[in-house]
């Protein structure tokens, strides 16, 4: 597993590596310091019965189902390495390229969101003029865009809300943006950070003074930049054949017996000289050179208390939100809607109670029997946190509802099932690019020590296979991987 493009001098050191946490972070981790380090003991504990953390895929009734993440995105170069050096590459799948479009709930009915309008810049006039989501005025507000000035140079941060509506009118952030960006991120878009999640757009508006004004003075460069940026087009998404958890199998496959623990727990972390001592819940305390941490920011400040409490305390300032997926199974005839897209996004000023509805078997292949349609339907999020407290009956009532109203399903669904994801979603809100800084700079200053995952710089598979990696190496102290400055 050795990687040529290395100097191994100080990787073939024997170190003894912890990596606290299996999820994805954690296995990149443990993957990307065995393949640099073949000589290194690493261990990785994680408290689960099973890897890949909210990653999970299953076979059920013939159906393919994503309990979490159901793709990744390819411009950023890191989930696409990784799937390589694993030997996967030839099983991605892309989307369906004949259905690659989203629609938007207005008024209680289904409109594509207008071809040209990628999150946050409206790039096509014409579909967007003929389009009946936004009234004549908010249309023309949003062209205005152009002429709206850069903000100030002192402006360190912003939330979502203010910057989209600043720049392209309330009309067109409630009935696009909102249910477009802030779903991704499940988040408040009052508090949701420009800087921290949407940085390319943050980034144009100072550079150019505006989207439009960007993508007019790039000749679309800059307009597919930031439209990649911000994971808008689904032609760059990919998933392997076999769903998600194909590369945490792969991962798994990668390390030497005895290396992993699962139904390991760590409760406890100490430096003891040039060492880390770590004690797991059931009280085994063993000694290793470095550790990564690779948790949710609560429980890396937990583990981090005894060792730095300040560092802890910028830790456990990372707030999180939680989602429920409802996965349904329909026979295509039970729905009125041709169901030719991906899904659709429903405004929070729409007043439903789900946030979104994903078509998971009409964006990839296999993932439901013929005949059949596999919907994954979102709850809650940071905005309807009392969503997520309801029992599976509710929320089986609720989908149904939703779905009969909006997609016209009727009957019963002869597949349901609940995924819970409370807690799982970090809040990038505004500050956070400071407070993440912060968290480094300390956990900087104490040898030996990395963390990662998706509380820092990106909550998508490949950000955090990117942090990973590049953590792995900093321990090892060999050269940055390719593509590790992107
Ligand atoms: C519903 C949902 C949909 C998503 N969709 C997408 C998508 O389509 N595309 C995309 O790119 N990303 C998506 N994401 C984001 C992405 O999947 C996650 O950000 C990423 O998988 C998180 O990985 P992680 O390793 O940082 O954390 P986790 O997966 O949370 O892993 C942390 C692990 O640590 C373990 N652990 C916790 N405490 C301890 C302890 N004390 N000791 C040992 N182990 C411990 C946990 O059991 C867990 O296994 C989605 C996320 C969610 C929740």
């Amino acid at each position: 597993m050795t990687d040529p493009s290395h100097s191994a001098a100080d990787a073939s050191l024997t170190k003894r590596i912890a990596v606290v946490g299996g999820g994805i972070a954690g296995l990149a981790a443990a993957q990307r310091l065995l393949t640099l380090a073949p000589t290194a003991e690493v261990a990785l504990f994680e408290a689960s019965g099973r890897l890949g953390g909210v990653l999970r895929t299953d076979r059920v009734d013939g159906y393919l189902i994503e309990r979490s993440a159901d793709n990744f995105i390819t411009n950023l170069p890191w989930g696409l390495e990784l799937c390589r050096e694993l030997g996967i590459e030839s099983e991605l799948l892309p989307t369906d390229p004949q259905r690659r479009k989203a629609l938007v709930v207005s008024r209680g009915k289904l409109h594509p969101v207008p071809a040209g309008f990628q999150l946050l810049t409206p790039s096509q006039a014409w579909p967007l003029a003929t389009s009946p989501l936004l009234s004549f005025g908010g249309k023309l507000r949003m062209a205005a865009e152009y002429f709206v000035p850069r903000r100030s140079p002192g402006l360190t941060d912003e939330s979502l809300e203010s910057f989209a509506v600043r720049r392209l009118g309330r009309e067109a952030y409630e009935r696009l943006v909102q249910p477009l960006v802030s779903g991704i991120f499940t988040a408040d878009p009052r508090k949701l950070s420009m800087r921290a999640a949407l940085p390319k757009f943050w980034e144009v508006e100072q550079r150019y003074g505006g989207l439009i004004r960007a993508a007019r003075a790039t000749g679309g460069d800059e307009k597919t930049s930031m439209r990649e940026a911000s994971g808008a087009r689904y032609g760059m998404f990919v998933a392997p054949r076999d769903g998600m958890g194909r590369i945490v199998d792969a991962l798994a496959a990668k390390f030497p017996a005895g290396s992993v623990r699962l139904n390991t727990p760590v409760a406890r972390l100490r430096r003891d000289g040039e060492l880390w001592q770590l004690t797991t819940s059931a009280g085994d305390a063993q000694a290793f050179d470095a550790v990564v941490v690779a948790l949710p920011a609560p429980q890396a400040a937990k583990l981090l208390a005894d060792v730095d409490a300040p560092l802890a305390d910028d830790l456990g300032r990372i707030e999180y939100a939680g989602a429920t997926i409802a996965i349904s199974g329909y026979r295509l005839e039970q729905i009125a809607n041709p169901l030719e897209c991906f899904g659709f996004v429903v405004p929070d000023v729409e007043k439903r109670d789900i946030l979104a509805a994903s078509f998971s078997s009409r964006k990839f292949p296999g993932r439901a029997p013929e005949g059949c349609v596999l919907v994954r339907t979102f709850l809650g999020g940071a905005l309807r946190r009392d969503l997520l407290e309801i029992d599976d009956a509710e929320v089986r009532r609720i989908v149904q509802r939703e779905l009969g109203e909006l997609i016209g399903a009727k009957g019963e669904p002869h597949l349901f099932e609940v995924a819970r994801w409370n807690g799982a979603m970090p809040q990038y809100h505004v500050g956070h690019v400071d407070l993440v800084e912060r968290i480094e700079t300390r956990a900087a200053a104490l040898p030996g020590l990395a963390l990662v995952g998706n509380a820092y710089r990106g909550v998508g598979v490949p950000q955090c296979v990117h942090g990973a990696r590049t953590a792995a190496e900093r321990i090892l102290g060999v050269k940055p991987s390719r593509g590790s400055k992107g």
